[in-house]
């Protein structure tokens, strides 16, 4: 990975090369950032920048054998180490190093969450255990093979025991010519403090929602418009951005029907009210119960859009369309009871209710709660 493809952090990609450029290349850096701002496509961006027999002042060339090597994964002197989920048959990050694989093929951005679900269980919590500590001082002490740095990359090192973490103390603050480790974290209050002590600190800072919006439109092809409500509601994580966009489809349904729902009971339509009822009774209980619980959520955007600061409400331009001209008919004497009728409504839907008779009787209720002010 070269650092002309990571999104924005223009700032650490300059210290970076800086450190390369200058020989003052520190043998033990933290890379502290939030989750999926590209802390860990910086790490091997460095390390490919570093290995490069042809690089420039601000970038690896991208096709010489080290870069080839570090994109396929294969460079020897290159060592990986993350969480994984300890079972017999799995003790280090050598055996799960193939998902590990499919995974930076998918993207390298992605959660700790994401990572498990690789790894085949996104409920079960990894670990970084003394048999991959013994393996990473084994392999650092191994003369380097290409006869440069020896680079290893940890990620999440916050999921290190402390056992695992003492086997690696004297290697990080003594460590044999020429190895870097870079530790990539998100969170610097979990790192074992010995461990921590013994880092230099690079601070990746979360993206800029307009540089994330620009990458959304350039690889992911969406309109300029679009992708900045998708960086805004993602806050700069890169996933989480991926995420809500492939959860578009669930979205618009939601917002479509609330939008005409609400329309409905304000004007009282009683006829085109069955109508509606008979088109959502239609779609599947799973979809009825999400759309009841986005419902909840936007009566609860109405009264914060309409009493607080309107930065808290994270919305897309359609649903601010619809919710200025909405959210005054929402307010604190119909909240709660407002609130109620959907709650009710989600609990009778989980026991199987008939939705044409539960979305018809919720609507009348909200007939009349609506327009109380
Ligand atoms: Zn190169």
């Amino acid at each position: 990975m070269k650092f002309n493809q990571i999104i924005g952090q223009e700032l650490v990609k300059s210290h970076l090369t800086e450190t390369v450029n200058h020989n003052r290349i520190s043998h033990a850096q933290l890379f502290l950032g939030p989750e999926s701002c590209g802390s860990l496509p910086l790490a091997i961006a460095y390390a490919q920048f570093i290995f490069c027999k042809n690089r420039t002042q601000t970038d690896s060339c991208g096709v010489c054998s080290s870069c080839i090597k570090v994109e396929k994964l294969s460079h020897p002197d290159l060592h990986f180490s993350f969480p994984i989920h300890l079972l017999k048959s799995t003790r280090t990050a050598d055996d799960v190093f193939l998902k590990w694989k499919e995974q930076l093929e998918k993207t390298y951005y992605f959660s700790l969450k994401e990572w498990y679900s690789t790894l085949g269980n996104d409920n079960k919590q990894g670990t970084i255990g003394t048999e991959e500590s013994q393996r990473i001082v084994k392999k650092i002490s191994l003369k380097s093979f290409e006869g440069g740095y020896k680079i290893l990359i940890m990620w999440m090192p916050e999921q290190m025991n402390i056992q695992a973490a003492n086997k690696l103390l004297k290697i990080i603050e003594e460590p044999p010519k020429d190895t870097l480790f870079i530790l990539v974290s998100e969170n610097q209050e979990n790192i074992i403090s010995t461990i921590l002590s013994r880092t230099q600190l690079v601070k990746i800072p979360k993206l800029k929602e307009e540089e994330l919006a620009t990458y959304l439109t350039e690889k992911e092809g969406l309109q300029k418009e679009e992708a900045l409500t998708y960086a805004h509601l993602a806050e700069g994580n890169v996933s989480l951005a991926i995420s809500l966009m492939e959860n578009k489809e669930q979205a618009s349904f939601n917002l479509d029907n609330f939008i005409k729902w609400m329309r409905l009971c304000y004007t009282r339509n009683i006829g085109e009210t069955i109508d509606w009822v008979d088109s959502i009774a239609g779609a599947g209980r799973e979809t009825q119960k999400n759309f009841i619980v986005f419902a909840l959520g936007m009566f609860r955007q109405s009264i914060v859009g309409h009493y607080a600061d309107s930065d808290l409400v994270v919305l897309t331009t359609s649903q601010r369309k619809f919710l200025d001209k909405f959210s005054p008919f929402i307010n604190h004497k119909n909240i709660v009871v407002l609130t109620q009728v959907l709650n009710d409504a989600y609990f009778h839907l989980e026991r199987n209710a008939n939705p044409k008779i539960l979305f018809l009787d919720t609507s009348l209720k909200i007939y009349a709660y609506l327009k109380r002010k």
